[in-house]
């Protein structure tokens, strides 16, 4: 048997996005025990770091262990219990995914769908509410299948709170690369991934929980179903507590760290600046090799883009020699969009000018080839 050595990729997909080299320096540093002191300062810096990131003051707001599907799973089963009515807006698959997952819960689920790549107006969200009442609205920002960005989330959780419920917002693929003002916004339930925008590897699921929240978990007649993604056992452990609820998985936690602190280095502000600039250089390029989008202006996402493939070409051919020929990773599309789109992640620390620009000379070279 020989150890692993996995030759470097660039990766411009949906996610994981390419980890800097520094977070993998620390997830290489010396193990401790999960009450070790110098874990505990670590531990409260990460949630400083997440509260300055998320643009919340939420004293519940830690990464989850888990990948970002079990920041879903938590941000659902806490909240709901058996027969309690939920609605949520589907445009992609994860908001499909938010549903079937509510529903595994014993919710009464309800979805307002639009046609993927579709966003939703506040307005027609705030007439589903004014139909029926419901405990808990649910919504993706960022659909990685489609690469739309959901805007107006404040207007949507405006109205949302006017109706009683709360509001669950997926920012898996949007967390520090495009805003997310969870205060502002005054969104109850946010959660995230480490591997997309943050650039830290999978495995840990960042969540907020807002006061409207923890009070809604008082006054639940039933305990969680899931032990494991119990929040208020979990909040007990990254609280003054340090009580032990399971084994942190503390090696990713290091590397969280250190993908946090290079956020702060940067400064959110130019982090988003750059996502955007890489973006619309990437969509300049990519109009001028001739290519449209699946998604109009206003509503794409400068995290993931999502070109149409040209009539013709052999999409998957293209991914391939990508991968072979320049160690370049982009995604196809799925379910509906199958063979129609690629998706270009142009996330966190692959979200660079030099990645731009070798991806639309790679594409340009390939492209040719596929048709
Ligand atoms: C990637 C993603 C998820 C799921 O995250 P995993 O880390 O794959 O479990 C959920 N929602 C959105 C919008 C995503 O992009």
């Amino acid at each position: 048997m020989q150890p692993i050595n996995p030759s470097p990729r660039i990766l411009l997909g949906p996610g994981p996005s390419s980890v800097p080299p520094s977070v993998l320096r620390a997830m290489a540093a010396p193990m401790v025990g999960y009450l070790d002191p110098q874990l505990m300062r670590f531990l409260s810096e990460i949630q400083a770091m997440l509260r300055q990131v998320f643009q919340t003051e939420n004293e519940w707001t830690f990464p989850l262990s888990g990948t970002g599907t079990a920041g879903m799973e938590a941000a659902l089963v806490n909240f709901i219990e058996p027969g309690d009515d939920v609605l949520v807006l589907v445009n992609g698959y994860f908001g499909a995914r938010l549903a079937e997952i509510a529903a595994r819960h014993r919710a009464q689920v309800e979805t307002l769908e639009h046609p993927w790549g579709q966003v939703f107006t506040p307005q027609e969200v705030e007439t589903a509410l004014e139909r029926k009442s419901y405990k808990l609205l649910a919504l993706v920002h960022m659909e990685t299948s489609t690469g739309t960005l959901q805007p107006q989330v404040a207007e949507i959780a405006s109205a949302a709170h006017r109706h009683g419920a709360l509001v669950v917002l997926d920012t898996v693929a949007s967390l520090g690369g495009t805003p997310v003002a969870v205060d502002a916004w005054d969104v109850d339930i946010v959660y995230s991934g480490s591997q997309k925008c943050l650039s830290a590897p999978p495995g840990l699921a960042p969540i907020t929980v807002s006061e409207r929240a923890r009070r809604a978990l008082e006054s639940r007649q039933t305990p969680v179903d899931v032990w494991y993604l119990d929040l208020p056992l979990i909040a007990r452990y990254w609280g003054e507590a340090h009580a032990y609820h399971h084994t942190p998985p503390i090696s990713s936690l290091y590397g969280l760290h250190e993908s946090l602190r290079l956020i702060a280095e940067e400064g959110l502000e130019a982090r988003f600046a750059r996502h955007r600039a890489n973006a619309e250089r990437l969509w300049e390029g990519l109009e001028a090799l001739g290519m449209d989008f699946f998604v109009p202006r206003e509503c794409r996402s400068p995290t993931l883009s999502t070109p149409l493939v040209p009539a013709g070409v052999d999409e998957s051919a293209v991914r391939r020699r990508l991968l072979e020929e320049y160690s370049l990773e982009i995604a196809g599309g799925f379910g509906p969009l199958a063979g129609k789109i690629w998706r270009i992640g142009l996330m966190g620390y692959s979200s660079s000018r030099a990645n731009v620009d070798l991806l639309l000379t790679a594409l340009k070279q390939t492209g040719d080839g596929g048709r």
